[in-house]
């Protein structure tokens, strides 16, 4: 297959840029349709630079540094589901699926990727996404789910992705002086670490590290100035926690193959 649709599903813009913005632009750069679901535009974050954004103006301004984002891994632009950021987990889980799964049958992808059960940290949104899009995943394919039962066909997605950290990456943050946890109303919540036997692919994006970072400087209301990401690239070569993109293949219709994918079209070629 040398067309592939890949299909990522995450909460929040920015979600995508530190965990897999190496990953979408590497199947862009070879050809392949990739799209971004974002739930929502990311309204209840913190903006660390106020002079791009009060709080009524931040969800239109994160919607356009997702646009530049997408712009910078060279992906279609974004589709919103339009909810509202921190609220996820009281939206009506059919709605929110019914939704995922029409949006599978029109693009028809072979490959879907999303967060792992652990949310990386915990954030509630983030479970909520990762629930859904593995629903998804089920429901697509499934003919007796319901939603535009005459507009849209059935589709099974071959391969579902969970994006996950590993504890040695943790660790190696640690050991660096940095406490890997995200801090939400002044609560540290650590980033969950998942052994190396439990990973089943991992992508080096050492060649296409300067759009993951061109992405994720379009999150300006959101990276720190002092952040390693506005440092020169050779800052970021080289070291495990911006070049590695760790998964787990979750669900896949391809017979088993032994050892460490390096692909996720691996099988689909
Ligand atoms: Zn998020």
């Amino acid at each position: 297959m040398s067309h592939a649709t890949i299909l990522a599903v995450f909460a929040h813009p920015d979600d995508e840029a530190f965990g897999t913005g190496g990953t979408l632009a590497r199947y862009a750069a070879e050809g392949c349709d990739v799209y971004l679901v974002t739930a929502t535009r990311g309204e209840a974050g913190q903006s660390v630079r106020p002079d791009l954004a009060i709080p009524a103006s931040l969800p239109a301004v994160r919607e356009q540094e997702l646009r530049c984002a997408c712009a910078a891994y060279g992906i279609h632009p974004p589709i919103f589901l339009d909810y509202l950021d921190g609220h996820l987990t009281i939206v009506p889980q059919g709605q929110a699926v019914g939704k995922l799964v029409r949006i599978v049958r029109r693009l028809r992808p072979q490959v879907l990727i999303t967060f792992g059960p652990d949310g990386i940290y915990g954030h509630y949104d983030h479970l909520a996404v990762h629930r859904w899009a593995t629903a998804a995943f089920d429901l697509a394919a499934d003919p007796d789910c319901f939603p535009d039962r005459d507009a849209c066909q059935p589709h099974q997605i071959s391969k579902l992705y969970y994006r996950v950290l590993t504890e040695e990456m943790l660790a190696s943050r640690a050991q660096a002086g940095q406490r890997p946890a995200v801090v939400m109303d002044g609560v540290p919540f650590p980033f969950v670490g998942y052994p190396q036997s439990a990973i089943t692919t991992v992508l080096d994006v050492t060649p296409y590290l300067e759009a993951k970072r061109r992405g994720i400087l379009c999150h300006a209301t959101q990276v720190s100035p002092d952040s390693r990401y506005a440092q020169p690239l050779e800052a970021m070569a080289g070291d495990p926690w911006f070049c590695q993109e760790t998964y787990i293949l979750a669900r896949s219709t391809l017979p088993h193959v032994e050892g460490i994918e390096t692909d996720l079209l691996a099988g689909l070629r």
